[in-house]
């Protein structure tokens, strides 16, 4: 499976915000997708998770074209997203809002859902009863990928997991995102913490004003002195 973006255009109202975005993500890797605040990752994110409408340009899921088909589509097609600000529901448990992630999947796919993510993050099942709004930030983060990985989604987008957490638990996390991508899930993962990013990446975009000016693996990144200078702090 893979994800095809080309020549993306979307913005809000009549301020456009992407103009040209391309980017391709593929089962088992990891990639990062950097930039400025306000160069329009999220509302990439969101255009091609279907949550705001694309104005032009395309995205594929494994050859399939995403136009006119809605997020909760797209979602049960292997498209999974956890947006910034994680969006649970506070007053709901912890194993409520993961159910709710796996809801258009039959009962034995929402009890293994439930397995794995318990055993990806024990901290849940610890906590499985408790109400998603007095769980830790980092848990509140862990809860939002689970309630995601719950829809067996084939590519992940994840938008800034490591807002608020300590750095301890942001590497815990992104360590995670490592993981799922190990076992053959394609993640496209927007993080501030470029340093932390480019840790875990397999390759790497940089965007500027909605469309992709620098593009390379990891290390070709890392290494890059425009990158170090505007992202890295070197
Ligand atoms: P950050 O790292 O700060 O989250 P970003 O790269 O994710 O930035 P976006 O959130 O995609 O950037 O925002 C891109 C532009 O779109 C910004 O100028 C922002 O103010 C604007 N924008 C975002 N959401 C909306 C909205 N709902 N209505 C109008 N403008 C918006």
């Amino acid at each position: 499976m893979k994800l095809e973006v080309h020549n993306l255009s979307a913005g809000y109202a009549k301020a456009q915000v992407l103009f040209g975005l391309s980017l391709e993500v593929a089962e088992g890797e990891l990639v990062a997708l950097l930039g400025a605040n306000g160069a329009g990752k999220t509302t990439a994110l969101r255009t091609v998770s279907g949550l705001i409408r694309a104005w032009g340009g395309s995205v594929h899921l494994n050859g399939q074209s995403l136009a006119g088909i809605s997020a909760a589509r797209r979602a049960k097609l292997g498209l999974g997203h956890v947006p910034e600000g994680r969006q649970l529901f506070p007053l709901m448990p912890v194993e409520e809002n993961l159910l709710l992630g796996a809801a258009f999947l039959a009962w034995e796919h929402r009890a293994a859902g439930l397995e794995y993510v318990y055993a990806l993050f024990p901290r849940l099942r610890e906590r499985r009863g408790q109400l998603a709004g007095t769980l830790s930030g980092g848990e509140q983060q862990m809860l939002a990928i689970g309630r995601a990985l719950m829809g067996r989604p084939r590519i992940l987008m994840v938008d800034e997991p490591s807002l608020g957490l300590s750095p301890k638990l942001a590497e815990e996390v992104l360590q995670t995102l490592a993981q799922v991508r190990s076992e053959g899930m394609g993640v496209l993962l927007v993080e501030q913490n470029v340093a932390l990013s480019l840790e875990v990446a397999d390759r790497g975009y940089v965007i500027e004003h909605g469309s992709v000016v620098l593009s390379g693996s990891a290390a070709e990144l890392s290494g890059n002195p425009q990158v170090q200078k505007a992202y890295l702090a070197l």
